[in-house]
């Protein structure tokens, strides 16, 4: 098979979870945005993905929201999966998010819709919920579909090995201000965002394995030389 580079095997990946959830008995609907917030984590390599589309169709105003929140707080992630799983190994504890329980609706919702949907990241496709969220309050996910999201999430972190992981705000900011230019806002942008790492163990509970292991066939037959 041809060589596929990064971006090509994450937009693969996404292709695949999507197929995935398309299986799921979910409530989610279109023009729900209830999850729609801006306590949303991806990679840099994802961000990437969204600067370019932002680029292509001539959304790049779509950033200038983005840019007035870097100065409020948010919900940032102390740890990335892939070394949550291995704390998790080592019967180490987990460090836990932010406690900042405030959110603000996701500076990139218009008529509760995503302008980004077909490159959203993993931290929005992975928010899907077997009840309305609205009734409850949050949402609903079996064992199994948080397996399988845990597996895609750890995928996209390793094939963005050494690439950075934190709140979509700051890393849209880190890739999009110049260090040069913008130092301040550079700054601010990379604080609290983490490096990723590479998958060391799988965060796959052993009841869940003989259902995942037709998916991680064909992510490992995406690209053998990057996973
Ligand atoms: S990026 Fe799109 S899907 Fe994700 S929170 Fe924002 S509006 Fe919702």
């Amino acid at each position: 098979m041809p060589h596929l580079n990064k971006k090509e095997i994450l937009k693969k990946l996404y292709t695949l979870f999507d197929q995935q959830v398309e299986s799921w008995d979910i409530a989610c609907k279109r023009s729900c945005s209830v999850c729609c917030t801006d306590r949303i984590w991806m990679t840099t390599l994802e961000g990437q993905l969204i600067v370019e589309y932002l680029q292509s169709n001539n959304m790049l105003n779509l950033l200038d929201s983005m840019n007035i929140m870097l100065p409020k707080n948010r919900y940032h992630p102390k740890t990335t999966i892939n070394r949550e799983a291995v704390l998790s190994v080592q019967n180490e504890s987990v460090p836990e998010p932010d406690e900042d329980n405030t959110f603000s609706p996701c500076p990139f919702l218009t008529n509760h819709e995503c302008p980004i949907y077909p490159v959203r990241p993993m931290g929005c496709r992975a928010m899907v919920s077997t009840r309305p969220c609205q009734n409850e309050g949050f949402a609903e996910m079996s064992p199994l579909f948080m397996s399988v999201s845990n597996v895609f999430s750890q995928y996209i972190e390793h094939i963005d090995s050494n690439g950075y992981y934190g709140n979509f705000i700051n890393i849209l900011n880190l890739l999009t201000t110049s260090s040069d230019a913008m130092p301040i806002q550079h700054i601010m942008a990379s604080e609290k965002l983490l490096v990723n790492q590479g998958i060391k163990y799988m965060m796959i509970p052993p009841e869940h394995r003989l259902q995942i292991a037709p998916i991680l066939e064909k992510i490992r037959a995406m690209g053998k030389t990057a996973l």
